[in-house]
């Protein structure tokens, strides 16, 4: 085991402790945080079978003789869930509305008989009509 290798509290896996995130119990406070600081650490496999395994069995309580307060492992499920970035401030959301997809819609124009060209009088007569003069 090399100096720089560290071990996963759940799933015994050695590696290189940048490989791992790293909870870590500062002293003298005794106050649990991520990534930095000077005390007693634990190692995590940044994946979700590993850090649900350490969350069931308090592993990282115990490892740390200290108790892991929820918003730890709040802040663990999302280096989980999202894939790690170097610049840490991109907020990747997009605007993505839960409208009906491209597929649904082509599908049900496709059944709809109107939809052949030539054969719409309906449609065309009434969409005039109803708009509303400027
Ligand atoms: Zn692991």
């Amino acid at each position: 085991m090399a100096p720089n290798d560290r071990r996963c509290v759940s799933c015994r896996r050695v590696a290189p402790k940048s490989a791992f995130l790293r909870i870590v119990r500062l002293h003298p406070t005794h106050t649990v945080q991520l990534d930095q600081g000077m005390g007693r650490s634990a190692y995590l496999c940044p994946t979700a079978a590993c850090l649900e395994a350490a969350q069931k069995r308090d592993r990282l309580s115990r490892m740390l003789k200290v108790k892991v307060p929820a918003s730890i492992y709040e802040a663990l499920w999302q280096r989980v869930q999202s894939p790690p970035a170097p610049v840490a401030s991109t907020p990747a959301r997009g605007d993505t509305p839960p409208i009906a997809s491209p597929a649904s819609l082509g599908s049900q124009a496709a059944s709809s008989p109107a939809a052949k060209p030539g054969t719409s009088p309906a449609c065309e007569q009434s969409a005039p009509q109803s708009r509303s003069p400027k």
